[in-house]
């Protein structure tokens, strides 16, 4: 997506491609997102998409693949060991990151439980800029805490820093002395911190983070499931970077780490994961764990046809055009949320849109979850799914207590290259209906709460009737519309 003025003066994002598949979609009757909120058990997991308008849940494994992904899918060298298609993505990832050694894996969680079963002990503790769920609860699982050391701009939901993901180095040093280093088995960085809204980390923050790690002879994993929101940030807003390829970037970037992994769900446009390393002493501790639980070691639980649309999709990242589409979008869409005074999560990151649940329902308790509550009214507002990002996506302390999330999100992720500029515009509307009807939104409670991530198949019931009431207005202030 290039930078391209217009004669009006309008600013709007401007595609360098065109779509040549479609898929149909449906947008539902009001009373019947009603219905099917209802019997999702008010979590936005457990809807069925013939009822979904504008799948905005997430980025993962739903963006749109190239003309030459589709084409490299046909060729692919189907076999269950040392297939060449397996050579070319490690290839393709030795060029990119630097990284001979490639272990591969069915998605990216499973990189993460095979670097937990291998590293993680009991007592140990994991610092990392911010938790993910997935990689939390696998450190969890083998007895391990994950200690959270974001800036504290970071958690600051209107702010003009430009690196959010930035660990705070004062913290990290603090913490390594007060556990000791052989306490530490890695330090884990997020590239575009997926749960305080896709914000990057600098380079030079990176690069002070993994010095002070091998002072220490600590590891150092990055997660670069969001890479490419985070170089493309890091061109943009990196005065050292500006004048950068993005391949320099990434391969600045990945000069400091020891290991890499990442969800090709997200980065590489298809399906699938994997661990990138350079030493051979480290891979030796997760090799076994490949064949184990993902696959033999040319394929890790991917498809051959897969594997070949990520080596055609890791190349497309390095193509600036291409990695800036979801971020100005996702630019013009909380740009037009902040103009209508909607509270969003700001600067704009990557992944999508976030809505400050704190904030657009202030009398909505955090112990009724006000980012679950929003999500369910997003989607009778407009057949809009969203993904709650708040107190319902962590989980509770062993002892049964409830940890306060502090943020309460709803992500409204923009898939890459999937929607319309009219698209965003409707969704920008839906929900600036429902922000001046924000009264009528009431909070859920759990009747069924699972113990680990709960947030993708628990199921809540609104407390109150405040769903049929928001209803009865949709109808009122928009007639027989859908
Ligand atoms: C999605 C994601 C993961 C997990 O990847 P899956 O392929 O969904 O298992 C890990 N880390 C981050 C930052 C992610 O966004």
């Amino acid at each position: 997506m290039a930078n391209i003025s217009f004669f009006s003066g309008e600013t709007i994002p401007l595609e360098l491609h065109k779509v040549r598949v479609v898929q149909k979609l449906s947008l539902v009757p009001v009373e019947r997102r009603l219905e099917a909120i209802t019997e999702a058990g008010n979590n936005t997991f457990l809807l069925k998409n013939k009822d979904i308008f504008l799948d905005m849940l997430t980025d993962s494994g739903v963006n749109a693949m190239s003309d030459n992904q589709m084409a490299a899918m046909m060729i692919c060298d189907d076999s269950y060991a040392g297939s060449a298609t397996f050579t070319r993505l490690e290839s393709k990832i030795n060029e990119i990151f630097g990284t001979p050694i490639f272990l591969p894996a069915h998605q990216g969680r499973a990189a993460e439980h095979i670097l937990a079963q291998a590293f993680v002990k009991s007592g140990n503790v994991i610092p990392m800029n911010f938790h993910f769920t997935t990689p939390k609860a696998h450190i969890t699982l083998c007895g391990g805490r994950v200690e959270e050391l974001v800036i504290d701009e970071g958690l600051n939901t209107t702010s003009n820093f430009p690196f959010k993901g930035n660990i705070d180095i004062d913290k990290l040093r603090a913490l390594i002395e007060k556990e000791g280093a052989k306490n530490i088995p890695f330090i884990r960085i997020e590239a575009g911190t997926n749960l305080i809204g896709g914000q990057p980390f600098s380079l030079e923050n990176l690069r002070e983070t993994a010095k002070i790690a091998r002072e220490h002879g600590i590891m150092t994993v990055l997660d670069a499931s969001l890479l490419q929101d985070n170089l493309y940030f890091i061109k943009q807003r990196e005065e050292a970077c500006r004048d950068w390829s993005i391949r320099k970037i990434t391969r600045a970037i990945s000069d400091e780490m020891d290991i890499i992994y990442f969800s090709a769900r997200k980065l590489g446009f298809a399906r699938g994961g994997g661990i990138c390393l350079r030493d051979k002493a480290i891979a030796d501790k997760l090799i076994e764990f490949v064949p184990l639980f993902e696959g033999f070691l040319t394929y890790g639980g991917m498809s051959t046809r897969e594997m070949e649309a990520i080596t055609v999709g890791l190349d497309e990242t390095m193509d600036e055009d291409v990695i800036s589409q979801g971020p100005q979008f996702i630019q013009f869409m909380c740009d037009e949320c902040v103009k209508k005074g909607i509270p969003v999560v700001t600067p704009a990151g990557g992944l999508g849109c976030h809505l400050n649940a704190m904030e657009f329902l202030p009398h909505v308790d955090q112990h009724q979850y006000p980012a679950g509550a929003l999500a369910a009214a997003v989607f009778l507002a407009g057949g809009i799914r969203g993904m709650e990002r708040g107190t319902i996506s962590e989980q509770r302390e062993p002892d049964g207590t409830e940890p306060l999330a502090s943020m309460e999100l709803l992500r409204l992720a923009l898939p890459r290259r999937v929607f319309t500029m009219s698209q965003v515009k409707y969704a920008v509307d839906r929900i600036e209906w429902l922000f001046h009807n924000r009264e009528l939104v009431g909070g859920l409670k759990f009747v069924e709460e699972p113990t680990t991530l709960r947030f993708f198949f628990g199921r809540l019931a609104p407390v109150g009737d405040w769903q049929e009431k928001l209803v009865t207005q949709f109808r009122k202030d928009f007639g027989d519309s859908l």
